[in-house]
């Protein structure tokens, strides 16, 4: 069965979120937000350290123990998207701000990514997905039927997460988003394992001045477009 694959790559706020989930609906396509994924490992990671008292370095022996006990499901449920853990409906969870600065670290793990990028190609096969992420496009789906990579600038991207956050968990400080974005970015850009990457034959979507509405139209087209000459 021949599968249809929208991967969309960028940074942290970058509009990819909300436009693969948009384009998602519209298309009656899967929609597979990876840092989601890599969010609930983090979570997970976490409660653990929290439970066993161990220290704040990383441990990659209990991240592996850790791995073999883990099962992310992806699900939509009246037109929303949930993410369970080990059972467990964790999609606010995983938005903390706890969970934010500490998740890049964990997925600079090679360990955690070869997991991921496994269980990640499962939950496409036979379907057609709008799949976000950072290496979507280059490690991931690197035969995707289309690719975008999403770009905005840092300030405006801030301030998008900043009202995002109020939304979930009351206020949140510009600043502290702001340096969050930042610190990202760079940790993920930067790491030897599949850093974020723009794949060569990515079309680039500048999101600064364009409104949500504009964002999912955009892409939609692009896919639209290609469908049509499938
Ligand atoms: O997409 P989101 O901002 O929720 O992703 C959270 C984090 O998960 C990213 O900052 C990055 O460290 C990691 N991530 C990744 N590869 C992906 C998706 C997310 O490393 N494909």
């Amino acid at each position: 069965m021949t599968t249809f694959v929208v991967a969309i790559d960028g940074g942290a706020g970058s509009g990819k979120s909300t436009t693969a989930k948009g384009v998602a609906q519209r298309l009656h396509f899967f929609y597979l937000d990876t840092g989601a994924m890599y969010r609930a490992f983090t979570l997970k990671y976490l409660q653990y350290r929290d439970s066993e008292h161990i220290s704040a370095t990383i441990d990659i022996e209990t991240v592996n123990i850790l791995l073999t006990k883990t099962a992310i499901d992806l699900r939509q449920e009246n037109f929303e998207n949930h993410v369970y853990l080990n059972g467990n409906d964790v999609t606010v969870d995983i938005r903390t701000s706890r969970v934010s600065s500490f998740v890049s670290q964990v997925s600079a793990i090679p360990e955690v990514r070869r997991w991921m990028v496994q269980q990640q190609r499962e939950i496409a096969v036979g379907k057609n997905v709008v799949c976000e992420g950072r290496d979507i496009g280059t490690i991931v789906f690197p035969d995707a039927q289309v690719k975008i990579f999403m770009t905005a600038d840092l300030r405006v991207r801030a301030q998008r997460r900043q009202k995002e956050l109020a939304e979930q968990h009351g206020e949140s400080r510009f600043e502290d988003v702001l340096k969050n974005l930042q610190f990202r970015d760079n940790y993920d850009s930067t790491r030897t394992h599949s850093p974020l990457k723009k794949a060569r034959d990515a079309i680039v979507l500048d999101t600064t001045h364009l409104t949500i509405e504009e964002e999912i139209a955009a892409v939609e087209n692009i896919v639209r477009e290609r469908l049509h000459h499938q």
